[in-house]
């Protein structure tokens, strides 16, 4: 069937960043179980860590709070909430002081409204709806003949083309947050320069995840838009 006939095509195009991808989250999950072994050497928690950088940038209003689940530290640019994750909230390690630092670095990006930042958030309710209904309208669109299906098609690549738009944008947010993260750890004394090394290996570890991601994500849509006009040609 016409749908699968790209599939190996697909499959030769995706591994390159599939096998990327794979590589950065065992990078990540190896700097991880390193780093979140080692307490630092100023041994504050992630909770403080973050505090300290807030304040010292003027943002006393943000609150530093624990959240449930795994990997799930995230800010909350609508609440102005920094929510850290149990093993980052009350640990001391190297790992815990890089991670609260770069959410921190969210919360920066918020106060100078730091542009990919304010894209990224535009994006975040179309983008939930566009993965979705983006490869439904586009197979119905495949599936029905003539130019009504051509540009109903044409509809749902461009909906789930923003998935691949907001991955991008995701890259510039992810690696200025670590930037800003790595720059105040460095100057400020909450980590001493031998525990650097630790910090910059999780921080860029997660950084090829969202370079594997960004990947990923235009890769799936240039195979989508090869379905589509390769079609139209034959
Ligand atoms: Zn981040």
């Amino acid at each position: 069937m016409f749908l699968f006939g790209g599939y190996g095509l697909y499959l030769l195009v995706s591994l390159p960043a599939l096998l990327l991808g794979l590589w950065a989250q065992a990078k990540v999950r190896g700097a991880f179980n390193k780093y979140s072994r080692v307490r630092s050497a100023v041994g504050l928690s992630g909770a403080d860590v973050a505090r300290r950088m807030l304040d010292a940038n003027g943002l006393n209003n943000i609150r530093v709070e624990q959240v449930g689940g795994m990997l799930s530290d995230h800010y909350d640019p609508g609440k102005k909430v920094l929510r850290l994750s149990q093993s980052t909230y009350s640990s001391n390690s190297i790992a815990a002081a890089g991670v609260a630092a770069h959410e921190a670095g969210h919360a920066l990006q918020d106060q100078s409204a730091y542009f990919p930042l304010k894209i990224r958030s535009t994006l975040v309710p179309t983008v939930q709806i566009g993965s979705w209904l983006g490869p439904i309208i586009f197979i119905v669109g495949l599936l029905l003949a003539g130019t009504f299906g051509t540009q109903l098609a044409l509809v749902g690549l461009i909906l789930f083309g923003l998935t691949a738009v907001f991955a991008i944008v995701t890259l510039p947010v992810e690696l200025d947050a670590s930037r800003r993260a790595k720059a105040w750890l460095s100057t400020s004394g909450v980590v001493y320069q031998q525990d650097m090394k630790g910090v910059n290996s999780v921080l860029n570890a997660a950084a090829w995840t969202y370079v594997a991601a960004a990947i990923q994500a235009i890769t799936t849509i240039l195979y989508y838009a090869f379905l589509l006009f390769g079609r139209r040609r034959n």
